[in-house]
C-alpha cells in the first residue's frame, strides 16, 4: 500500500514539474520588467570578456555587479565546478577590470547552487549590472494561488534569503494579499504591502506602485509567477528589483509568441524538448516499461497498477487529446529510444482520442521503428472495435488487453 502511494506520488510530483513552464533568464525577466516600468539596474549581457569590454565600452559604474545567468537561485552563495574557490554566481567589486576578468572565469563553467543539480548548470551568459548601494533587501512575488484559485502578491521585509527558510522559521514575516482578478491590486492592498515591507515616506508610494507595476506586468504576460528577491531600499532612497525570476503559463504560448521565442529550453531533457516540438509531453522515469497514454489522470493511474504488479515505468509519453498518427508515431520513437526500456504499454481512454488513430498510429510506428521489445496494447473508448480490427489485421506481435489490470499484468511479465 505505501509502495503504491509512493508511486502516485512520484509521479504527480514529475507530473507537475513537467508541464511546461517556462522560466526566463533574469536579463530576460529584467528586459520585460523595464519595459513595464519596474526600477532595474542598467546592465549588459556578455558571453565573454571580449564582448563585455566592448558593451561596457565608456561605461563607468561606481560597482559592478557579474551575474551568472542561469535558471536557478542561490546564485550568490553559489560555486563554479573548477573556479576559484571564492568566487561565486554574484561577483561585486569597484574594479572594471576585474568584473571584465570575472566573465571568462564563469562563461564555460558550471555552477552549483542550493538550487541545481548537484553537477551545477553550465553558465552562458553573464549580466554585468551597475551595482546599487543597498540598504535593506525585501522579498516581493505576484503569483497563482491554488488555495485563493487567483493572484496573490506574497510580500516580506525579511527578503535576499530563502523564503521558504522565512516561511518556516517566521512566517510571521510573511504578507500575503489575495486579489480579485476582476477587481484587481487596489490601492489599498499595494499600500498595505508597502507598509508591511517596512517602507516609510515617499518610499512607501514608490515601492507601492512599483508593486502594481508587478502585478499589471504579471498579468500582461501571462506569468504564473513574478518574483522579485531582493526587492531593496537603496542608501539613495530609491527602490529597485534587484532580482528577478519569472514563470509563464505555457497555455499562452500562443498569445505569448515574443516571450516563448526567447525561452531557453537547454535545461530540459532532449527528449521532453523533440516531444515538445510535436505537442507531446514527456515525463523520464527510472524503471523499464515505457508508458503511452491520454492524459495525466490515467498516466497517474497507469503508473499506480504498474508499481502494483511489481514494475516500474521507464517513462509517461502523454498524447493529449488532439493526437494525429504521426504524432502516435513520434510518441513512440521517443519512448522507445530510452535504452531501458524493456516493453511498451499503451493504455489508452478514448474519448476525445478516437482510438482508431492510435491503432493506425502504433501500427505504422511499429513498422518504421522495428520495435525490439515487447509492445502491450489496452484500448478502451471511441471507435475501439475499429482499432483492435487494425491491430489484429497488422499481424504484429501485440499483446492485447482489456483492461488496465490485464495490461499492467502482461507487461510486468513480459519483462520476466
Ligand atoms: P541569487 O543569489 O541567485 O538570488 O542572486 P541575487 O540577484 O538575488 O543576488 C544575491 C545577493 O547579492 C543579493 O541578495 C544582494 O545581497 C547581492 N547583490 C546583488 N546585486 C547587488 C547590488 O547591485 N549591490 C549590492 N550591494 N549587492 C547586490
Ligand atoms: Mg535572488
Amino acid at each position: 500500500m505505501l509502495r503504491h502511494h509512493i508511486g502516485l506520488q512520484r509521479v504527480a510530483q514529475v507530473w507537475f514539474k513537467n508541464q511546461r513552464a517556462l522560466s526566463l533568464q533574469e536579463y530576460q525577466s529584467k528586459g520585460l520588467l523595464d519595459k513595464h516600468g519596474c526600477i532595474v539596474q542598467k546592465f549588459v549581457v556578455a558571453e565573454s570578456r571580449n564582448e563585455a569590454e566592448k558593451k561596457l565600452d565608456g561605461k563607468h559604474f561606481d560597482e559592478y555587479v557579474v551575474k551568472a545567468q542561469i535558471l536557478a537561485g542561490g546564485r550568490g552563495k553559489g560555486r563554479f565546478v573548477g573556479g576559484p574557490k571564492d568566487l561565486g554566481g554574484v561577483y561585486i567589486t569597484h574594479n572594471k577590470k576585474a568584473a571584465l576578468d570575472s566573465v571568462p572565469e564563469m562563461v564555460g563553467r558550471k555552477l552549483v547552487t542550493k538550487q541545481t543539480p548537484k553537477a551545477g548548470v553550465l553558465v552562458e551568459k553573464v549580466m554585468i549590472a551597475e551595482g546599487v548601494e543597498i540598504k535593506r533587501e525585501t522579498y516581493l512575488a505576484v503569483l497563482l494561488d491554488r488555495d485563493s484559485n487567483g493572484p496573490v502578491v506574497v510580500a516580506s521585509p525579511a527578503g535576499g534569503v530563502d523564503i521558504e527558510e522565512v516561511a518556516e522559521k517566521n512566517p510571521e514575516l510573511i504578507f500575503k494579499e489575495v486579489i480579485d482578478i476582476d477587481v484587481g491590486l487596489t490601492n489599498e492592498q499595494a499600500l498595505r504591502l508597502a507598509r508591511n515591507l517596512e517602507f516609510k515616506g515617499p518610499l512607501m508610494e514608490m515601492a507601492a506602485d512599483q508593486i502594481r507595476r508587478l502585478y499589471e506586468l504579471c498579468l500582461s504576460v501571462d506569468a504564473t509567477q513574478v518574483e522579485i528577491n531582493p526587492f531593496v531600499e537603496t542608501a539613495d532612497g530609491k527602490v529597485y528589483c534587484v532580482d528577478a525570476k519569472m514563470t509563464f503559463d505555457d497555455s499562452a504560448e500562443f498569445r505569448q509568441k515574443e516571450i516563448f521565442a526567447m525561452g531557453d529550453r537547454s535545461d530540459l531533457d532532449p527528449r521532453e524538448l523533440d516531444a515538445h516540438k510535436y505537442n507531446l509531453s514527456y515525463i523520464p522515469m527510472d524503471g523499464n516499461i515505457a508508458c503511452l497514454v491520454n492524459g495525466a489522470g490515467l498516466a497517474m493511474a497507469t503508473m499506480d497498477i504498474i508499481f502494483q504488479h511489481g514494475g516500474k515505468p521507464a517513462n509517461f509519453l502523454d498524447v493529449g487529446g488532439a493526437v494525429t498518427e504521426e504524432g502516435v508515431f513520434q510518441a513512440f520513437r521517443i519512448i522507445t529510444s530510452d535504452p531501458q526500456v524493456k516493453c511498451v504499454l499503451v493504455n489508452i481512454f478514448g474519448g476525445i482520442v478516437n482510438c482508431a488513430t492510435i491503432a493506425r498510429g502504433i501500427v505504422a510506428a511499429s513498422r518504421r521503428i522495428t520495435l525490439t521489445v515487447p509492445l502491450v496494447v489496452r484500448l478502451e473508448g471511441t471507435n475501439v472495435d475499429e482499432a483492435r480490427r487494425l491491430i489484429a489485421e497488422s499481424g504484429l506481435p501485440v499483446i492485447s488487453a482489456n483492461d488496465l489490470n490485464e495490461a499492467a499484468t502482461k507487461a510486468v511479465k513480459a519483462i520476466g
